[in-house]
């Protein structure tokens, strides 16, 4: 079996952007890829996931590899258009090289290859997990790659430990009046603004990274001289740790329901999309990834791990299955300007690396 080139799939895939849960065409070039290598492919796992099967002869630990596929919506020009601007289609190409290479090498236990959906609407793990894939998986490896501001060009991090994340609405009712009667009414709008100003004097231990903001107010009409009796605001919360999310949240809907009351204003609280866990990896597996990365790059191209503010959903797997080990690795490959950009770009030389990552790292526990 000859191996795939991990840039001729890259730009393969780069020409056809799908949206979260519409990968379909990105999610059909993977598993007619992975049915052609021979793997028992599954289709339509999680709407448009895909995975690909190898057992080994001898027993052994199940080990998950994932990556996921979709890209992000802008508005350019006004017109609307979906970019890899976040370079999942990078993340698909390398894992299917590494199936490529993998294909016939698996001695023991079984290879499971994940395609997964919607990752940035932070959906597609949730419908892979409820579709029972994880039910049997010991490891779970994942990867991405990253911003020239992370890690330079050529090198890799071991970790990349995303924080937990959400957002949360908050809505206020009120009472309207009249403008001039404003002792007859209840101000949703000032309930609010005291709520934003009180929820800026949670304190949380500052040796660890969280932040709570609002970033979207509604109020009102479109009156001047009605007492607002409706305002809806929506707050980013986000916290290095599982457990400093959990008491931020705590004291987060304390203040609101405190703060609302005391204007005699109702406060409903809303987690329109749940909470993504904070990474929580293995350190013996991402121990082992560090000695895969010196192995393929060399010890001066590893990097210390990486924390990330940002969100990410791979981290459900773990969450959900607290047997399961998982390790999540950086790709240094020189994005710029940034991941999110429209103008996302990077050097693909880097990506090789990537997958060589992944096969030494499952020869070294399936091989
Ligand atoms: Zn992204
Ligand atoms: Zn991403």
């Amino acid at each position: 079996m000859t191996a795939l080139n991990v840039k001729e799939i890259y730009h393969d895939l780069h020409q056809i952007p799908e949206l979260g849960l519409e990968e379909y065409k990105t999610s059909a070039y993977l598993a007619d890829a992975l049915e052609k290598l021979g793997y028992d492919v599954t289709r339509n796992v999680g709407v448009t996931g895909v995975v690909g099967i190898e057992k080994g002869e001898e027993e052994g630990p199940v080990m998950l590899l994932r990556a996921d596929m979709d890209a992000l919506p802008f508005i350019i020009n006004g017109e609307h258009v979906n970019i890899h601007a976040c370079g999942h289609d990078a993340h698909s190409a390398m894992l299917l090289a590494a199936a490529s290479i993998l294909k016939g090498k698996i001695k023991r236990g079984t290879l499971k290859i994940l395609f997964q959906p919607a990752e940035e609407t932070l959906k597609g793990a949730l419908g892979i997990i409820d579709a029972g894939v994880l039910e049997d998986v010991d490891l779970a490896l994942g990867l991405h790659i990253r911003p020239v501001q992370d890690i330079p060009f050529g090198t890799l991090s071991p970790g990349v430990k995303h924080s937990s994340s959400t957002f949360v609405k908050v809505v206020l009712r009120g009472r309207s009046a009249h403008a001039s009667r404003p002792h007859l009414g209840v101000n949703t709008i000032e309930a609010a603004a005291a709520i934003i100003h009180s929820v800026g004097a949670i304190k949380m231990n500052p040796n660890f990274s969280w932040s709570c903001k609002p970033t979207i107010i509604n109020g009102g009409g479109t009156a001047t001289n009605i007492i607002p009796d409706y305002t809806s605001m929506m707050f980013d919360i986000r916290s290095q740790t599982n457990e400093i999310m959990s008491e931020l949240l705590e004291r987060f809907q304390k203040v609101v329901h405190c703060v609302a009351e005391a204007f005699e204003a109702e406060a409903e609280i809303i987690f329109p999309g749940g909470v993504i866990p904070a990474a929580v990896l293995d350190d013996e597996l991402t121990a082992e990834v560090a000695e895969s990365i010196k192995e393929v790059v060399g010890a001066e191209n590893l990097m210390p791990v990486l924390n990330n503010t940002g969100g990410e959903d791979f981290h459900y797997f773990a969450n959900k299955y607290p047997n399961l080990k998982a390790a999540y690795f950086g790709v240094g490959v020189a994005a710029e300007p940034g991941l999110h950009d429209p103008n996302m770009h990077f050097n693909i030389e880097g990506l090789q690396n990537g997958v060589d990552v992944l096969v030494n790292m499952t020869l070294k526990k399936l091989g």
